[in-house]
């Protein structure tokens, strides 16, 4: 197997900020991995907030390329032995990963649902509008309702939190999902929740910094609105830890390391009755069509990161209104826009 990488540059059409951090540009990096002929792709997002950098992921991928064999087929054996030495550079064993499953699809003619034993994708996303101040918020909102969005997230935990959701509320009436992204303090949180209610959100995640995961439980016991783990949650074994804390998880492929272990942390989280989200970084088609690929296993998918681009340098998913879907190409069923 031969794995090449390079970066791509992309851009919001917005500066994409949240209570903790902004973007007005970044890079990710595109995996090519060649085998007989065939060659898949995956894209690296790395994450800060994860330990993950660029150069991080650039070091993991070409430390990897020795362990990765001559089968990619052999896709599970793969990622198990690279979760086994990059653990903490999970963002680029999602690129493998995408790239592994790309490359199968591919070689076999079938797209990657099919090669799951998935429905076909087809899902409603919600848009998401970062923090921002009043003005730019109307002009997001107004965008995101004429391009048929119906369904929103919106990034709260600043102080004109309430303006901003007045402002939503007046004009879009369906499912409003918040995250506070770490920002308050487990006595500010409750308060906070209890003013929030009356904009009807379908539920809160992340209300409490990572490492406060324990005092969710309380948030939870208020019984006001579903709370989601996202930066508490990162791998397989959280979903096992935050049993009872939260009703619900936020599955990321930078934070997880890609489809293999989503699919585990899917399953851990319906044995255990909790609801499931899927959310994604800034980042192009090429990294959010894996997660596409199992949007039907789960509640609520915040698959957006490539909308908020000005120019997306891949093609492959369509979207009508708030839903998003993939076709009947083999592989995930993306290719670099002409
Ligand atoms: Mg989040």
């Amino acid at each position: 197997m031969k794995l090449d990488r390079h970066r791509q540059r992309i851009r919001p059409r917005h500066r994409f900020a949240t209570a903790q951090w902004a973007v007005d540009e970044k890079e990710t990096i595109v995996v090519e991995l060649e085998h007989d002929g065939v060659v898949g792709l995956g894209e690296v997002v790395p994450s800060t907030l994860y330990g993950q950098s660029l150069e991080s992921s650039e070091a993991a991928l070409d430390a990897m390329i020795p362990l990765l064999g001559d089968d990619p087929f052999a896709i599970q054996h793969i990622i198990t032995c690279l979760i086994e030495q990059f653990d903490g550079q999970r963002a680029a064993i999602a690129g493998v990963d995408a790239a592994l499953h790309d490359w199968a699809g591919k070689r076999l003619g079938i797209p990657v649902w099919k090669l799951l034993g998935l429905d076909r994708p087809r899902k409603q996303t919600t848009f998401t509008i970062g923090v921002a101040e009043l003005d730019e918020i109307r002009v997001k909102l107004e965008e995101a309702l004429a391009a048929g969005f119906d369904a929103l997230k919106v990034k709260v935990g600043v102080e004109h939190d309430h303006e901003v959701l007045s402002v939503i509320r007046e004009a879009f009436d369906g499912p409003l999902l918040l995250d506070a992204n770490q920002a308050w303090e487990p006595r500010e949180a409750a308060r906070r929740i209890k003013e929030l209610v009356r904009f009807r959100p379908a539920m809160i995640e992340q209300p409490l910094r990572k490492e406060d995961w324990r005092a969710m439980a309380e948030l939870r016991g208020l019984a006001l609105v579903p709370i989601f783990a996202d930066e508490s949650c990162e791998r397989p074994a959280d979903v096992v830890r935050l049993h009872g804390y939260v009703d619900g998880i936020n599955i990321k492929f930078t934070k997880c390391g890609g489809i293999r272990e989503a699919l585990l942390m899917v399953t851990i989280a319906r044995a255990l009755d909790m609801q499931v989200m899927l959310g994604c970084f800034v980042c192009s088609s090429l990294a959010i069509a894996p997660a596409l690929e199992i949007a039907t296993l789960v509640d609520l998918a915040d698959l957006d990161g490539h909308l908020l681009l000005a120019d997306d340098p891949f093609d492959g998913i369509t979207r009508s209104g708030g839903v998003i879907e993939l076709g009947d190409q083999p592989g995930l069923g993306i290719s670099p826009r002409a």
